[in-house]
């Protein structure tokens, strides 16, 4: 056990979800040939103007409004000067005295001390708008060692900026707060949150202090963090360098460090790229927002149920576990598959059970989303039906619902078609037990002996002349009758 608590704090950068850029006409996309999205406005030649794309506000506001944070009602945009290579404007249009959200929470959920699942509220010290950098690449990713390329097709795209305050106190409550922000980030449809192209980025600070101390120790941040799997090592890794230096007597250095995927370690930047020296100052060329109610309550009905009350409604209308609940709403397109398979339909446990274990199980294993599912929601409930009004068997329906997945047919014409409805006629599976018990004198024998087991091969027995087609209630009571 260290003797070290750890403190951790997050900001997150997501990219929005709008169909142009920030302040100009160019297409907000990911993927391009270098500069071919751009524009005199997000080049930042002299003598073009910004325009605010409406959108980007309101996305914000909805991640606003989803986490409790404050609104500040007139806010504006300010520039943030810095030189960088992938900067043409010498600033960056950014947020920090008003910026449009103040305060609030994420709720995350952590393993407490018993095991069990708790709430935790890590509180949120702004979130603020912004608009994103060119893309620098340099030496051997260019394939040519002394120069560097710049592009700026992601230069001017809409950014939102999540910044928390350092609640968090290990890697877990890290892992979960990320996990939480991109669900809820994914359910309010303002970000795609593809880390892998870089449209969600974590950046971590990183302190520690012994237990009981309640002044912080000095913080790292730790950047270049391109998947939650970089997050996790990086912050392990700096916790460790930390602990040495504390353990050692020294002193933490406060600086910005870089996570090399390589070496597994983090490596200081390199003093020059940390001089915080923005000069901020109001934007002229952009006038302020002014949010009014009427603006607010249109956003406010947009928006979607959030993940952590979907999850509460699935147990409490549903009668869901927890654990299934959580599965059935992780995404939204899962949890709206799920409720539209339920639609005229009661039986939220089996249908449960089908959509979590069946459906995506074949899904992952063929990496596919719900929405390119070949089963629609309605196809799942009629299969359930037909399990349930005993036309199948629970294990003929899992081979009917191969060939459902692998043709998109209903189930009612592939039970049909291979004639494996259920044998539920009395005088058919009588005729079948009589068969199987003249054909294993032997079981029969052991069973009248007291042998319970034997009964279960004269089950197999029948189940196996009728493919599991027999109703197996019916099985169990002829048998019974025949041998007694
Ligand atoms: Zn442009």
């Amino acid at each position: 056990m260290s003797k070290y608590e750890i403190v951790i704090g997050m900001e997150v950068h997501a990219e929005l979800l709008t169909e142009s850029k920030q302040f100009c006409g160019c297409a907000n996309v990911a993927v391009a040939p270098p500069n071919t999205h751009v524009c005199p406005v997000c080049l930042g030649f002299p003598g073009s103007l910004p325009v605010l794309n409406e959108k980007s506000v309101e996305l914000s506001l909805r991640t606003v409004l989803a986490f409790d944070s404050k609104i500040n009602k007139h806010t504006i945009f300010e520039r943030k000067n810095y030189f960088y290579p992938d900067l043409p404007k010498a600033y960056q249009i950014s947020q920090r005295l008003f910026t449009l959200g103040e305060g609030g929470c994420v709720e995350i959920d952590v393993a407490g001390q018993d095991g069990q699942v708790q709430t935790k509220r890590v509180g949120l010290s702004d979130v603020h708008m912004e608009e994103d950098t060119g893309k620098s690449q340099h030496g051997e990713a260019i394939g040519d060692p002394d120069s560097s390329l710049v592009d700026f097709n992601r230069a001017g795209i809409p950014l939102l900026e999540i910044v928390s305050a350092p609640d968090m106190r290990s890697i877990e409550e890290a892992e979960s707060y990320m996990a939480t922000l991109r669900q809820v980030l994914l359910y309010l449809e303002v970000s795609d949150c593809k880390m892998e192209l870089g449209r969600l980025r974590f950046e971590a600070s990183v302190s520690l202090r012994p237990f009981g101390q309640e002044e912080y120790g000095t913080r790292v941040e730790v950047k270049n963090l391109n998947s939650m799997k970089a997050v996790r090592d990086s912050l392990r890794a700096e916790i460790e360098r930390q602990t040495k230096i504390l353990d050692s007597g020294g002193k933490v250095q406060q600086q910005t460090m870089l996570w090399d995927e390589a070496s597994g370690t983090t490596q200081p930047m390199r003093s020059k790229e940390q001089a915080h020296d923005y000069r901020y100052f109001p934007e002229p060329d952009l006038v302020p927002i002014e949010i009014d109610n009427a603006w607010l309550d249109r956003v406010r009905a947009a928006m979607p149920e959030l993940p952590r009350a979907r999850r509460q409604r699935f147990q409490t209308d549903y009668g869901l576990s927890a654990y299934d609940a959580e599965i059935l709403t992780s995404t939204r397109d899962i949890a709206s598959y799920y409720e539209a398979a339920l639609e005229n339909y009661n039986n939220p446990k089996t249908i449960s059970n089908w959509v979590a274990n069946e459906l995506l199980g074949r899904l992952n294993a063929e990496n596919k989303d719900i929405i390119a599912s070949p089963v629609r929601p309605t196809q799942l409930r009629d299969l359930v039906k037909l399990i349930d009004d005993g036309t199948i068997s629970g294990k003929i329906a899992k081979e009917v619902f191969d060939e459902m997945f692998m043709e998109g047919r209903d189930a009612i014409l592939i039970v049909r078609e291979k004639g494996l409805g259920q044998i539920s006629d009395t005088s058919e599976i009588e005729a079948i037990c009589q068969r199987v018990i003249e054909a294993n004198p032997k079981a029969v024998e052991d069973y009248k002996g007291g042998k319970e087991r034997s009964f279960a091969a004269l089950v197999g027995g029948v189940m196996k002349e009728t493919r599991g087609r027999a109703n197996p209630a019916l099985v169990n009571e002829l048998l019974k009758k025949q041998l007694s």
